[in-house]
């Protein structure tokens, strides 16, 4: 019998953590809800949580899961057994996979191969363009209709980069009250060899680049679309200072545009790029410590809204090539969190409130999932995850639970948080 098995009716209290900054309470997990600790059985299994901060279980708006066609680089059950692993009781799979998930029966699919094997709730990400190929809607109204019922329609990895076509799936989407997630990068500006921010450090490397305003230009072509359309856009992974400065202009006016950041591109600068390691090229570049700090407090004040990974595994031949042949793209799930604490929690840029909504609560809205994101409340959803404030540990890319090593925090002194996670009740993750 395993573990998950064993706690299958049975009681688990959990004493005396920190409800997300809200001060040590105890929280009672029976039958897949949160119910009144006063009312534990006595055989209740006890998990003394003194010391650790409890926060609502996480919500990743962008992970790639590689199921279906990639699976010697991920899998839904390695990648939802990593996303446990930090902390996440849902993550949205973008729908870059082979076949593209594009049509209701793909995504249904996806659905049906996480009932089976998932350590976390998937949810398909329908494809804005079929094959993503940016010239055709996808069946964007039946894969809403689905079981799958898919809110968030993305053509992530590549940009919708015709305006008409843009316009229209904003139009299509709003319906249902879906939302588009917009990979933000005109590709006239960055080619197809751009592999590093456009800078000094670019011409010094020869490494073909990508300007700022290849993000930044698409994404206030993109708000005035969401103006004009009144309908719902999610910036993807924002990189650049200018991002910043048009999603504030766009939020002063009352669009309705939310955007995510990216873990490593809180912690990372393109300085990373001078020993020409492959690990480190990612699609959007790493950018200047000017923009990592623009990004921090944009995270910050609200202006973006959310954490999202874009946790991208690749086999070892696709990433270990020379710099320009190798495939974008790194680890995330399982280190979320800990570059979160490192960057936003310990400079006091973020409380453990604000955790909980930036990776919780406003990804599980963004996404319109009901049962994600919720408070720590008697009635509501188990989904739990403990953690420990001050814990730290090198990071080893081979402890990974993740089927691929593209670890960019390989080697990194960082904390080391995760204690443990439930998911509707049942224990995903333990530290061991
Ligand atoms: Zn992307």
């Amino acid at each position: 019998m395993t573990q998950a098995d064993d706690e299958q009716g049975r009681d688990v209290l959990v004493l005396g953590a920190d409800l997300a900054g809200r001060g040590p309470a105890d929280l009672l997990i029976r039958d897949g809800s949160f119910a009144d600790p006063a009312d534990a059985r006595p055989d209740a299994d006890r998990v003394d949580a003194a010391g650790l901060v409890a926060l609502p279980g996480l919500v990743d708006l962008h992970t790639h899961l590689r199921e279906p066609g990639r699976e010697d680089a991920e899998t839904v059950e390695t990648g939802t057994r990593a996303a446990a692993r930090g902390g996440y009781t849902a993550v949205l799979a973008m729908a870059n996979t082979n076949p593209v998930t594009d049509t209701a029966e793909a995504a249904e699919h996806l659905l049906g191969v996480a009932s089976r094997v998932g350590s976390a709730q998937v949810v398909p990400v329908g494809a804005v363009s079929k094959g993503l190929e940016g010239e055709e809607l996808a069946e964007l109204g039946l894969m809403a209709r689905s079981a799958a019922r898919t809110r968030v329609f993305s053509d992530d990895g590549h940009c919708v980069a015709d305006a008409r076509l843009m316009r229209r799936a904003l139009e299509y989407v709003r319906a249902f009250d879906g939302v588009v997630a917009q990979h933000a990068q005109d590709p006239r500006l960055a080619g197809r060899d751009a592999c590093c921010a456009e800078g000094e450090l670019s011409g010094r490397l020869g490494l073909p680049g990508w300007p700022a305003v290849a993000e930044a230009g698409i994404v206030a072509r993109d708000v005035q679309l969401a103006e004009l359309t009144r309908s719902r856009l999610h910036v993807c992974h924002v990189s650049t200072a200018e991002t910043v400065d048009v999603l504030r202009w766009a939020k002063q006016r009352g669009v309705e545009v939310t955007a995510e950041v990216t873990p490593h591109h809180l912690l990372l600068t393109v300085d990373e790029l001078t020993g020409y390691d492959p690990t480190f090229k990612v699609n959007p570049p790493l950018r200047s410590g000017e923009d990592v700090a623009a990004l921090r407090d944009a995270l910050s004040d609200g202006t973006i809204d959310a954490v999202g990974t874009d946790h991208a595994p690749h086999a070892r031949h696709d990433k270990e090539h020379a710099f320009v042949d190798a495939a974008f793209g790194m680890l995330g799930l399982e280190t979320a969190l800990a570059v979160v604490v490192e960057t936003m929690v310990r400079p006091g840029a973020l409380g453990w409130g604000d955790v909980a909504t930036r990776m919780s609560s406003v990804p599980a809205h963004i996404a319109r999932l009901p049962g994600q994101g919720r408070p720590l409340r008697v009635g509501e959803p188990a989904n739990l995850v403990l953690v420990d404030p001050e814990r730290r540990s090198v990071v080893d890319r081979d402890a990974s639970l993740s089927l691929s090593r593209n670890n960019p925090w390989h080697g990194r002194d960082l904390p080391d948080p995760m204690v443990a996670t439930w998911w509707g009740g049942r224990r995903t993750f333990t530290r061991s």
